[in-house]
């Protein structure tokens, strides 16, 4: 587990203005993503405040694991970077975090900081595999039970992490639009199904598990080696059409009603950055079964869990239209998983599946247990029987065009700077 260190100090300052009160990228955080500057290609970079800084730019200037470290992360992905593990970003957050505090270095600095707003932001790494779990437990209770309402957890969730492979090619750095997936749907009372825009399109709420290093095909991640191999956190939305979903998804799963889009926040947040927010899984209920000893670890159940705060807000175009600002649909924290980062890890690759640096995994829709913090229209609307009144008098059981929906989240822990994730956002372009 990586240790706190100078560079969680809440007192630490950097002589950027601006930075020391920024609720998302104070210079406690530091994620790395890739953007390209007005005019330039795309290269490796760290949020600071409002700006990017740009790695290429500061290579020079660091020590040799951290310069070493900023030329891995000069290219189109941060693949490189983390192609052996953590320690690499490590020791680049650490040279960043020196030359960022340490005003001598400004001068130098400077010409390599550019304000974020000018920048295009990309996906952070060349994924080559993308995972959806299912651990949000309160959503998977929630849904479940729009289908089986007497036993809406089936007997296997509390065994193994459910799980199933999605599609790389089209996640989406937030803040594209997203298409309204056509697709065959079947109502409960028709003969047979028909074919159109989706009905029932939703979003939801997870947060993305970067991974860093490799396994060899064949051989296993052990659950206590498994958080090294997690290189950062990012948010994510993936999005859902839900006719379409439950006409096709069995017996194999999900398939066309999931992997039309799905959207990142851009930003690696790093497991470095993270360290202070690691906190105890929660125990579980009195008569669940224990984890089976292959995904059990006493080290990752006392901080395998994450001290972070997701919300989800809504823009409708009327809002827009109104120069309103968008409505906040709900917030809740990410312990309501019933898995650890670890234990998804552990168990991806306990059949000998290898696993590459820059592959996403996904929680699962995180869902709390009250109403005002459901991380999916699904269960806000209870499968659309009770549409959300907003503000402004729009009702909402599921997404329509022109509506945007944005996610943020924000690492919060007594003692330590808070740090936040940026945006992951996208509209329903129709
Ligand atoms: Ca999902």
């Amino acid at each position: 587990m990586t240790q706190i260190d100078e560079t969680h100090d809440p007192q630490a300052t950097s002589w950027i203005e601006g930075v020391d009160g920024h609720a998302e990228f104070p210079v406690q955080n530091l994620p790395l993503g890739v953007f390209s500057p007005p005019g330039g290609g795309k290269r490796g970079g760290v949020a600071i405040g409002d700006l990017v800084l740009d790695l290429s730019a500061v290579a020079g200037l660091l020590e040799r694991e951290a310069s070493d470290a900023a030329r891995l992360a000069s290219g189109e992905t941060l693949n490189a970077l983390f192609a052996d593990g953590n320690a690499a970003a490590d020791a680049l957050r650490k040279g960043i975090f020196r030359l960022l505090t340490d005003s001598s270095s400004q001068r130098e600095v400077d010409p390599a900081l550019i304000p974020a707003g000018d920048c295009r932001l990309h996906l952070p790494f060349a994924i080559g595999d993308y995972t959806d779990f299912y651990t949000g437990i309160h959503h998977a209770t929630n849904v479940g039970k729009q289908f089986r309402p007497d036993n809406p957890l089936l007997p296997n969730y509390k065994y193994v992490p459910i799980g199933y492979h999605g599609r790389a090619s089209s996640i989406r750095p937030s803040g594209g639009d997203v298409r309204r997936p056509q697709g065959q749907r079947k109502s409960p009372d028709g003969d047979t199904p028909v074919f159109g825009p989706s009905q029932r399109l939703d979003y939801e709420l997870e947060m993305g598990i970067w991974t860093s290093g490799s396994n060899k095909l064949g051989s296993d991640i052990k659950i206590a080696e498994a958080a090294e191999h997690i290189a950062g956190l990012c948010l994510l939305n993936d999005w859902s059409a839900r006719d379409l979903q439950a006409w096709e998804y069995q017996p194999l799963g999900p398939f066309l009603a999931k992997n039309f889009h799905s959207t990142v926040s851009p930003w690696v947040v790093t497991s470095a950055a993270l360290a202070p927010f690691r906190i105890a899984q929660p125990p579980r209920p009195e008569g669940d079964p224990a984890p089976l000893p292959y995904l059990l670890d006493a080290e990752d159940q006392m901080h395998g869990a994450y001290a972070i705060e997701m919300e989800v807000r809504l823009l409708t175009q009327r809002m827009r239209d109104a120069g309103q600002p968008a409505e906040r649909l709900s917030k809740g924290p990410m312990t309501s998983m019933y898995w650890t980062a670890a234990q998804l890890v552990a168990h991806h690759t306990v059949n000998g599946c290898n696993l590459q640096p820059g592959d996403l995994l996904g929680t699962g829709t995180l869902s709390g247990e009250a109403r005002d913090s459901f991380g999916s229209l699904i269960e806000l609307s209870q499968g659309g029987k009770a549409p959300l009144t907003l503000a402004n008098g729009e009702t909402r059981s599921f997404l329509e065009d022109g509506d945007e929906v944005i996610m943020t989240a924000r690492a919060v822990r007594d003692g330590y700077r808070a740090i936040g994730f940026g945006e992951c956002r996208g509209r329903i372009a129709g």
